[in-house]
């Protein structure tokens, strides 16, 4: 690999003079916590099972430390970036790596199969971010529920949020997210990554997890919308029997979704915790029948 300008880039001294110069403020309504400790962003590249034939999707550059130890490993990088003030620090930054562009936007409202289709044709591809805390799952969903046509998802999140993300069925730990990701994807714990790693330090820690996603679901489903939206009532009031959170989750009479959960082969008194993926499945797929 050869040395570029600013390749320090995470350096503290190299990154405030750069911020400074183009007068950027932190926003932390954008989620604005950029990577100072320089281990942390090669390691999240090497891991996210990008090489010089395949793409990669970034969301929420920065200032680009992550996106030039991507552009170092891939055949094309690219970033999408909703707050226009990074533009010229990026161009900045990305002078010596041709090979990544940006893309001005919200993740959350942009056509992602398009620029998929545009930016990466015939490219395998894969997503690696540093994510903005205030839309991690609703982002991880997006791209799982739409379907995208990429390998895996190589994402830092706040700690709480990675354990939420990463349970297992059947663990205390395990709620609606969790059990939409297992169904799209095998999730797994990367590393963990110490608040004082970031400019500003967010008072949480965080964790690099990777979401490898599934070339088939592992259940059948007879309706994935009516599997979700089970998956959401089941788990929302915890302190309540699957029975009764499903019936007042979804508004369908007890006497329904406690036959529904019998043919089943659910106990009337099951909990959404005790419940694996294929009982999940099973109870949605007699609830639509
Ligand atoms: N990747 C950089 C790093 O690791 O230092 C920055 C990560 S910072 C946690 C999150 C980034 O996401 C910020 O650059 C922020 O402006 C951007 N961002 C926030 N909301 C976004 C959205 N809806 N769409 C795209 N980018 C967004």
């Amino acid at each position: 690999m050869t040395e570029r300008k600013n390749d320090r880039l995470s350096d503290l001294s190299t990154m405030r003079e750069i911020l400074g110069r183009h007068g950027f403020t932190f926003s932390k309504a954008l989620g604005q916590n950029f990577l100072i400790n320089p281990s942390v962003c090669p390691r999240m590249a090497e891991l996210c099972g990008v090489d010089e034939e395949s793409g990669v999707l970034e969301i929420g550059p920065g200032m680009g430390v992550l996106t030039r130890e991507l552009a170092k490993r891939s055949k094309k990088t690219v970033a999408v970036e909703l707050d226009t003030r990074l533009l010229p620090v990026l161009a900045e930054t990305l002078a010596d790596y041709p090979n990544a562009s940006v893309v001005q936007g919200d993740v959350m409202k942009l056509d992602l199969h398009r620029l998929l289709q545009e930016e990466f044709p015939g490219m395998r591809v894969a997503v690696c971010a540093n994510l903005p805390y205030y839309i991690t799952s609703p982002v991880i969903m997006k791209i799982l529920e739409e379907k995208l046509p990429i390998t895996a998802l190589t994402v830092m999140v706040q700690k709480e949020a990675a354990q939420r993300i990463c349970a297992k069925p059947r663990t205390r730990a395990c709620g609606a997210v969790s059990a939409a990701v297992q169904y799209y994807a095998e999730p797994e714990i990367l590393f963990q990554v110490s608040r004082g790693s970031f400019l500003p330090a967010p008072n949480v820690d965080s964790t690099v997890i990777r979401l490898n996603v599934r070339p088939q679901p592992p259940v059948e489903l007879r309706s994935e919308k009516g599997f979700f939206r089970l998956v959401k009532a089941a788990f929302g009031q915890r302190r309540k029997t699957a029975l009764n959170a499903v019936s007042a989750g979804m508004g369908l009479p007890k006497e329904q979704v406690a036959q529904a959960m019998e043919r089943a082969g659910l106990a009337p008194n099951a909990r959404a915790e005790q419940m694996t993926l294929e009982m999940l499945a099973a109870f949605s797929n007699e609830l639509e029948a």
